[in-house]
């Protein structure tokens, strides 16, 4: 049943690839939406446009499509409360950042890029860290609170280096709940003034994010620890609006595999697992490499992330999308930082693989062989998905792990062949070829009849044989099922390559 009055958004700022964080935001937001048959929406918030990447947007609802989080209103699914990119609704923001004026809560600042500077400097002459523009520094500085009126009314109409600060009342307590982290507090004389609205008529973040939030009647927030001091200033700012602020949930930080230290984009390349969802081609820096090219499918990178951050309290792991919607719940977010365990991330796609149908794997199978231009009819490939699910962790292991299929062996595992092959035995080996080869259907099945027959009747050991066989085939001692690996690889091409080993091993033979 829908429920209009749950709405939750995903907002991220397209100013470059979302990050796997931003991926567990819109993630969380998507569960509880569809859990309570809400609405889930996508906003664009590009409201600084100096930070604004070509292609992140794109980029951002590329990859929400992949992974399935499809959303009911945003900048292409339209909706009542549009537009949905934070550009095209600049006209909006003006009008509330002037009613903060007129209602004495926010204030013009004139001041200029130098007079910042020097006010900076006067701070580090008192000995303090940085300058904070607050209740103890804005009476020093040009603004409308300092100015007369009349100075003020020039300066609006001159329109040079004008901004609206929020005037941050002083020592006041304001606390807010989190669903998380229980009541949040935060003295009001460590907050700064923030600009709300800039010089060239843009909102600030905070300015965007709250209107909008209210606009779009948004009932639940929820989002990175990172922005939970923000959130004091948003609530004053509710307070001034005489608006009711959202329900609030700040999700705990995600740690690089050391858990010390939170998991940055340049983890990615420095322990060689992905942090991203898609690849991000880069003009200026290396390209990042993403979940889906590192050969991921897309339920499991959501259940790994469902995980990082949040536990149903049991020990239950695996989630399909229904399970994670009906479980989910706001109040089981952990609060600890959440630990990053690429390890985990693969074992969660290698049961996602297990379990996948041969059927939903062989496009992405046969796309991985055509990156190194191998083209087979469906029926090999899906044989080969059968034969090979059970060892593969990522999807480029379908071919990696399977190249011997595609290639004859160009050496054998040495030391394998010098405890195994044993010269005597190379009777029972012609014999077998020769039976293999008049066998009638060439099976598994029969296959595996006609040698476990052999050893049997001529009283040999599996020991002495199957491991010969194998690196006869394949050049190495390990691999899927041998008998299904010969079926595969057919009648014509075991033979040959069985000859070539044993003409190698025993060339006088
Ligand atoms: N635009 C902010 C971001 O990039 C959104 C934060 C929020 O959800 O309020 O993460």
């Amino acid at each position: 049943m829908k429920n209009e009055n749950i709405r939750l958004r995903f907002a991220p700022s397209p100013t470059g690839p979302l990050h796997i964080g931003g991926v567990r935001t819109a993630l969380y937001n998507y569960l509880y939406a569809k859990k309570k048959g809400g609405t889930f929406i996508l906003r664009i918030e590009d409201t600084d446009q100096t930070r604004y990447t070509e292609g992140a947007e794109a980029y951002i609802k590329d990859a929400l499509a992949w992974l399935g989080m499809t959303f009911d209103e945003g900048p292409t699914a339209g909706g009542d409360y549009g537009p949905y990119r934070q550009s095209e609704r600049k006209e909006m923001y003006a009008q509330y950042a002037k009613q903060l004026v007129d209602q004495n809560q926010a204030y013009y600042a004139f001041d200029t890029s130098e007079e910042l500077e020097k006010a900076r400097e006067r701070a580090k002459e008192r000995g303090e860290h940085s300058m904070k523009y607050d209740s103890s520094s804005r009476y020093e500085m040009r603004n409308s609170l300092t100015l007369s009126k009349e100075e003020t009314t020039a300066l609006l109409e001159k329109g040079e280096n004008v901004t609206i600060r929020l005037k941050v009342p002083k020592d006041e307590i304001i606390s807010f709940e989190d669903e998380v982290r229980g009541k949040v507090s935060f003295n009001s004389n460590e907050l700064d003034d923030k600009v709300i609205l800039k010089g060239d008529g843009m909102p600030t973040y905070h300015m965007a994010n709250i209107v909008d939030d209210h606009l779009m009647k948004i009932s639940h927030v929820v989002r990175g620890e990172e922005w939970l001091s923000s959130t004091a200033h948003h609530v004053l700012m509710y307070r001034f609006f005489n608006w009711t602020p959202p329900v609030f949930a700040h999700l705990p930080l995600i740690l690089k595999p050391s858990g010390k230290g939170k998991l940055s984009k340049r983890d990615g390349a420095k322990f060689g697992f992905p942090v991203f969802p898609l690849l991000w081609e880069s003009k200026d820096e290396d390209d990042y490499l993403g979940f889906r090219e590192a050969g991921f499918l897309p339920e499991s990178l959501l259940n790994f992330l469902l995980l990082l951050g949040w536990s149903s309290g049991d020990d239950v792991e695996k989630y399909t999308v229904d399970d994670m919607i009906a479980k989910f719940d706001l109040n089981r977010i952990i609060k600890s930082g959440a630990r990053f365990d690429y390890d985990k991330a693969k074992w969660f796609n290698q049961q996602y693989i297990i379990e996948s149908s041969s059927s939903y794997l062989l496009p992405l199978v046969k796309a991985e062989l055509a990156k190194h231009t191998i083209s087979r009819e469906d029926d090999f490939v899906l044989r080969l998905i059968e034969l090979m699910k059970e060892r593969v962790e990522l999807l480029p292991e379908f071919y990696s792990k399977s190249t011997f299929f595609f290639q004859r062996p160009t050496s054998y595992d040495e030391k394998g062949v010098r405890k195994k092959y044993k010269v005597e035995n190379q009777n029972h080996f012609d014999a077998l070829s020769h039976a293999v080869e008049s066998l009638n259907s060439f099976t598994s099945l029969e296959l595996e009849k006609l040698v476990k027959a052999y050893i049997e009747n001529n009283e040999l050991s599996f020991g002495a044989i199957f491991p010969v066989l194998r690196i006869a085939t394949t050049g190495s001692m390990q691999g899927p099922d041998l008998f299904g690996t010969l079926e595969l690889l057919g009648r014509e091409e075991v033979l040959i390559r069985w000859k070539a080993f044993f003409q190698f091993v025993n060339p006088k033979g």
